[in-house]
């Protein structure tokens, strides 16, 4: 007979910074899940990975004297070799940076703009322009920037934007029709009442203010 098959992943570390206990604790229990799991008799697939791409890991780099990628293969590898240290059974782990995985987000990205899923827009937010860098009004201290504490500006960027606001009936009908989707009930509630009824926005998917990003093939000047 065949085994029914079981498919899990951990949330991805980001590797700005060295992973934390935090991490260790989610990958452990995932961990617990895959073990009980094939104990039972499924075919399990359990995935990980390191989230590599980003502002912040940019400027990190920078400050260290070495390139982006230098930066990421050194904490992508600090990360699996604590997650081997836990003795944990993962049988994937993925770098955003691999080259099959941003091949695929070009694919998809331009795919959805093709479909009208992806627009072309404006991100607005507040800016500084001696860190380079955009904020939004909660991640402001005092009305400064967090990161050196000058003055921000309001500021424009072109951007893409994922249309996921049209998406929003669709997984609240998906969700009632399917009770086991989400669980526990609690989270489901949370994720009805707290995000999808209020309405979603639409979600920027690129920016030009940095290069550290998956570039959209047909317009490099973004990156994903
Ligand atoms: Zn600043």
């Amino acid at each position: 007979m065949e085994k029914k098959k079981f498919y899990m992943t951990t949330a991805i570390a980001y590797t700005s910074a060295k992973p934390h206990i935090g991490n260790t604790y989610e990958i452990v229990l995932a961990d617990a899940i895959a073990r009980h799991k094939r104990m039972e008799g499924f075919d399990v697939f359990f995935c990980t990975g390191t989230d590599e791409h980003g502002q912040k890991i940019e400027e990190k780099a920078e400050a260290a004297g070495v390139t982006p990628k230098a930066y990421v293969d050194k904490v992508s590898g600090e990360v699996r070799k604590i997650w081997d240290t836990m003795n944990t059974t993962y049988d994937y782990f993925i770098r955003t940076t691999d080259v099959p995985h941003e091949k695929v987000v070009q694919k998809i990205f331009k795919k959805m703009y093709e479909k009208g899923d992806i627009y072309k827009s404006e991100y607005e937010g507040m800016y500084c322009t001696p860190c380079e860098s955009f904020w939004t009004e909660s991640q402001l201290v005092n009305g400064c920037c967090p990161d050196c504490g000058r003055p921000v500006q309001p500021a424009k960027e072109e951007a893409y934007f994922f249309k996921m606001s049209k998406y929003a009936d669709r997984l609240i009908q998906y969700i009632e029709d399917n009770p086991d989707f989400i669980v526990p009930e609690s989270r489901k509630k949370e994720m009805i009442n707290n995000f999808l009824k209020p309405g979603l926005q639409d979600l920027c998917v690129s920016r030009t203010s940095f290069k550290w990003g998956i570039p959209v093939d047909f317009d490099p000047k973004h990156v994903v």
